[in-house]
Order: structure tokens, then C-alpha cells, then sequence
């Protein structure tokens, strides 16, 4: 069979994946960015990101985690860099909490790794947490953090190695379905012909694509680092951890070089952003109150000064579920987008996801439920 040519357009989070992923099995790779890999203007960056193989929300994520796991084994190992350290992801929030419940009915069903400890158990074994009465912990195993920067530069120098071209600074304007199969990719300095299209746009997703039919509303994130009063002592456990229930539900990542601690806050304290070209980066002291809020309410042990921010922004759709699959109307055109606060985790099985479906037009891995087939418009 012909080598098949396929475009990669965003080479961020998925888009380097889907590039590896597409070297690997033999296609002739054009992947384009805006920016460079690695770049920290869009939903990549910042350090870390949770992996954990409790998609929160929904057991059907877990085999798709699965996959993703084998992947960013198979990455870490055909280069040599750490790209994930799993120190475990403890999960927190009132007993009775729905996600609580959810989080604690998926790992029995799956049988993962788990732990279920009670709040006098946490203040013992993980006193950098101050839990309330009625609260219960969920300590996740087979998880911990993930480094973006570094991932989507690692992928993309693998897919090079194995023979992708990465054209940089080049904004991707138009891409098109050509009538009898195939598409065309628009830059500034030309046309070019692909056999498929891996489309993986993150938050400009409405930019190129004005007329898909699905929403994904772009919110801004910020990160902010904070340092502990004290030095870490030798063997301390420092899971990365989420906490649901009150006011701001938040997670956290311990930074990798054991310095300090970084948080995000829900999406529901996001802003949104009318243009990714214009992200406003500069964060208010208003916007950091509640980070502090929740550092001297939860997180003793902790400055609630922060010491560095960082502002990402990402796709959201309206039931965050990311949107995979052919778009309406042409099948070389495969997107992925709208992964709605959860891609990173699940980046390399979503770039391994394209590959199969730009390549053979059909995949084995479970993406019924978050397929573009079928999906109503909204
Ligand atoms: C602050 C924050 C914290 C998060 N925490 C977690 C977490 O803990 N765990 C987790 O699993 N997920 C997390 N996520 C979500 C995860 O980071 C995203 O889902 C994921 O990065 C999205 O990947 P993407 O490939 O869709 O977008 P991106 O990584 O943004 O990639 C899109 C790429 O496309 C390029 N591009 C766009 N338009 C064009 C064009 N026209 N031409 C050429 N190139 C173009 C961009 O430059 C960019 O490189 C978090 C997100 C944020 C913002």
C-alpha cells in the first residue's frame, strides 16, 4: 500500500502525540505550529499536570487512561526521559460529595489501585492537608504528574527522528477537504496536499474552524507556585491532589525539583477568553486572593504569597467531553479538541486515536462517547 501523507496541524499536546504516534507506523508526517513545540501560550506548560487513572467524572475514560499509560511508557522508554513520576494522586472531599461517590464507584468497578483513608488517617500520614470533619481520601496509585513542556518537545523530536517535518511559526490558515478525497492545508506561504488531516488547534480550535457545529468555549487558567515554611523531610509522601466540596474546588501538584507547590483552581473560577491571539497573561491580585484563601485554609505548611503564576487558556465543551473523529462532512479531516481541562493525561492514546483513524479510518479504542459521530450539534 501507498505511504499515506497526513498533515498534523497544532503540534501542542495531542498534536505531537498524534505526530509520534503517525511516524511510528509509517506515514509521511507535515506537522504545523503557530509557535514551536514546548511553547507556553496555550494549554500546555506550566511544569506538571495531573495523570491519574480516575477520570473523575467517568468510568469510561479508564480504558482510554489505560492505553494512554502504556504509551507514556513506551515514549519515556524510546527516549530515555522522565516523563511522568507516579507519586500517587490523593483525591479529597465530603463523604457524601457526588463526585465522591462517582471517584469511589469507579475504582471498585475498575479494581484500580486505590486506598480509601479517613480523615484521622490523613492528618497522621499526610499532614500537609488540613481535611474537615466528614471528609474522606481517595489515594490513587497508579498516578502522579506528568511534564508538559517537556512531553510535547519529546514526542515531537521522536516523530522527527522518525522522519516528521515540523514546520514552526507557521499558522495553519485554512484546511480543506479536495473533492474526491484528500485535503489541502493553507499557510502564508502556500498550499500543500495531504492524503488526511490531523487537526489538534487546542483553544484556537474556533479560529480555524468557524463553521464547526459543536461549541468550545476557550477559558483562561492561571497557576500559581507557592513555598513550603519548612524544607521537606526524606521520605515524605507528596501525592499530587485534587479536593472537591467547598466554595473553590482545587488541585495540586507538588513542583518536581521538591521546591514548592503548585495550584489550579475549578473551571467554574475560570474567565473566559474572547480571542486566544489576545490571552491576557497579567494576573490581578484579586484573582489571587482565593489561591491564598486556599492556601490558609487547606494547606498548612504552606506561604500563601505565591511566588511564580502562570496563565494557560483550553477548549471547553458544554459537556466536557472532548469532540474526536471525522469532521461532518469529510473523513480525511480528523479532529480532536475540546478536551476540556483532562487531555494531557490522555494525550498520547488521543495522538495513537488519530493516527488510527487518519491512517485505517476506524479505531479499536473505546470513543464512542466522545466520538464526533453522531454527536448533536450544540
Ligand atoms: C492550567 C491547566 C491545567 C491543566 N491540568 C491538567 C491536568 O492536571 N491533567 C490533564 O490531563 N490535563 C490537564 N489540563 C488539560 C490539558 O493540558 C489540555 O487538555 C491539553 O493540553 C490540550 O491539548 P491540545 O493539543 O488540545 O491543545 P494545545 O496543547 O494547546 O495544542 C494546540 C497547538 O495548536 C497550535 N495551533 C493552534 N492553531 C494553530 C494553527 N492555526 N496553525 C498551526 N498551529 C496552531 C498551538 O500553537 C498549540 O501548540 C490542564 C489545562 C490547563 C490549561
Amino acid at each position: 500500500m501507498a505511504r499515506k501523507r497526513v498533515a498534523v496541524v497544532g503540534t501542542g499536546t495531542v498534536g505531537s502525540q498524534a505526530a509520534w504516534r503517525l511516524a511510528a507506523r509509517g506515514a509521511e508526517v507535515v506537522a504545523y505550529d503557530r509557535f514551536a513545540p514546548g511553547h507556553d501560550r496555550s494549554a500546555a506548560g506550566g511544569e506538571t499536570r495531573v495523570f491519574r487513572s480516575v477520570q473523575t467524572d467517568d468510568g469510561r475514560y479508564v480504558p482510554l487512561v489505560r492505553h494512554a499509560d502504556a504509551l507514556w511508557k513506551q515514549l519515556q522508554a524510546e527516549t530515555g526521559r522522565e516523563l511522568r513520576r507516579l507519586t500517587g494522586c490523593l483525591f479529597m472531599g465530603p463523604a457524601d460529595d457526588s463526585e465522591m461517590r462517582t471517584v469511589m464507584g469507579i475504582v471498585a468497578e475498575h479494581g484500580l489501585d486505590h486506598e480509601v483513608i479517613d480523615a484521622e488517617a490523613v492528618a497522621k500520614r499526610f499532614p500537609q492537608f488540613r481535611l474537615d470533619h466528614g471528609d474522606l481520601a481517595v489515594l490513587d496509585r497508579r498516578a502522579g504528574f506528568v511534564r508538559p513542556e517537556l512531553t510535547v518537545q519529546t514526542a515531537a523530536r521522536r516523530a522527527e527522528e522518525l522522519g516528521a517535518r515540523i514546520r514552526r511559526y507557521t499558522p495553519v490558515r485554512e484546511v480543506s477537504p479536495v473533492a474526491g478525497g484528500g485535503v489541502e492545508v493553507r499557510t502564508d506561504s502556500g498550499t500543500e496536499r495531504f492524503d488526511a488531516a490531523v487537526v489538534t488547534p487546542g483553544p484556537w480550535v474556533g479560529d480555524l474552524l468557524p463553521d464547526l457545529p459543536w461549541e468550545v468555549g476557550v477559558y483562561r487558567a492561571v497557576s500559581a507556585w507557592f513555598l513550603p515554611d519548612e524544607d521537606h523531610q526524606a521520605g515524605e509522601e507528596r501525592p499530587a491532589f485534587i479536593r472537591r466540596g467547598g466554595a473553590v474546588p482545587f488541585y495540586g501538584i507538588p513542583s518536581p525539583d521538591g521546591l514548592s507547590v503548585k495550584l489550579g483552581v475549578s473551571q467554574a473560577h475560570h474567565r473566559p477568553v474572547d480571542d486566544p491571539n489576545r490571552l491576557e497573561r497579567t494576573v490581578a491580585p484579586e484573582e489571587l486572593e482565593m489561591f491564598s484563601e486556599i492556601v490558609r485554609r487547606h494547606l498548612p505548611g504552606l506561604n500563601p504569597d505565591p511566588v511564580r503564576l502562570g496563565v494557560f487558556m483550553e477548549g471547553y465543551t458544554d459537556s466536557t467531553r472532548p469532540l474526536v473523529g471525522p469532521l461532518p462532512g469529510s473523513d480525511d479531516i480528523i479532529l480532536l479538541a475540546g478536551f476540556s481541562g483532562q487531555g494531557f493525561k490522555l494525550s498520547p492514546a488521543m495522538g495513537d486515536i488519530a493516527a488510527d483513524l487518519a491512517l485505517e479510518g476506524r479505531t479499536t479504542q473505546p470513543i464512542d462517547f466522545i466520538s464526533t459521530l453522531g454527536r448533536t450539534a450544540a
